[in-house]
């Protein structure tokens, strides 16, 4: 009888340590949870403006049935902007743009930021601490994140690149956005790139905190002439708020590099859309 209490109590006693374990584990992923994470992913930068359904309530996708085509039709009123007729990306025709001297420089008044990866089940996304901004067409932007496209979503005379970074920028007084992009070429290893490599969030909603700092214009081509077009997110809600500086220069990345960034992300570019009358300038 004795042991048979002793067993019980035994049993009790291994009970309470294995819940008492889960509740730590329970602990560490709330906190993991709670730590602040801005979203400032496209589709909640447009939602924050119109009010408008992020991804997080409708679910989109680049192929099948939830692909591009059916954006508009995915999420009832609220994404019926990607049937727009001032969408983005577009094919820059490089002989149809116009040069116009009148237009600024990029201007940039970046520094540092701490590293804060996120990966949102679309796109790895590098949230940037407040404090970077950049002058475009006379107006200040306030950097908030950028991320990655594989292969790039702007084409250039037909041809698409293996990837594409956004630089997400936003105007604090009108909300108004202001991205630019930066196309990668295969080529040699990019160092500062290679610094993130082993830290990339693999699974949707994985992210890298790290107080480790780094400078955005590291990653910037020397040049930084652009094309300049008014677009729209290329993410539902697909909103019309966007005016895009996609830059000539190229930077470099290894094969290895940008494999690693489309086996996470795979594939996820919006197809071309259409011109429908838009002008493209050039800054020079
Ligand atoms: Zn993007």
């Amino acid at each position: 009888m004795k042991i048979k209490i002793l067993k019980y109590v035994l049993v009790l006693g291994l009970i309470s340590v294995f819940t008492s374990c889960e509740n730590e584990q329970i602990d560490i992923q709330e906190q993991n949870q709670n730590q602040e994470v801005p979203k400032y992913d496209e589709t909640s930068l447009s939602d924050a403006f119109f009010g408008r359904k992020s991804s997080s309530d409708c679910h989109f996708e680049y192929e099948g049935s939830s692909g591009p085509e059916f954006w508009a039709d995915l999420c009832g009123e609220d994404w019926k902007d990607c049937d727009g007729s001032v969408q983005s990306p577009i094919n820059i025709i490089t002989d149809s743009v116009l040069e116009d001297a009148s237009i600024n420089n990029i201007n940039t008044n970046y520094t540092v930021s701490g590293t804060n990866i996120f990966n949102n089940g679309h796109t790895i996304q590098f949230n940037y601490d407040a404090g970077s901004s950049a002058s475009l067409n006379n107006i200040d932007y306030n950097l908030l994140q950028f991320h990655f496209h594989t292969g790039s979503e702007h084409t250039v005379d037909g041809i698409r690149y293996p990837m594409e970074m956004h630089l997400v920028h936003q105007d604090p007084v009108t909300k108004l956005l202001a991205v630019i992009g930066i196309f990668f070429e295969e080529g040699k290893t990019n160092k500062e790139l290679n610094r993130f490599m082993n830290h990339l969030p693999e699974h949707e909603d994985d992210h890298y905190v790290s107080s480790k700092k780094y400078h955005i214009k590291d990653m910037l081509p020397g040049d930084m002439d652009f094309y300049t077009y008014s677009g729209s997110l290329t993410t539902p809600a697909c909103s019309e708020i966007v005016t895009w500086y996609v830059v000539k220069e190229t930077i470099k990345a290894s094969h290895g590099q940008l494999e690693r960034f489309e086996q996470i992300m795979h594939e996820n570019f919006r197809p071309a859309q259409g011109l429908n009358g838009r002008l493209v300038r050039a800054n020079d």
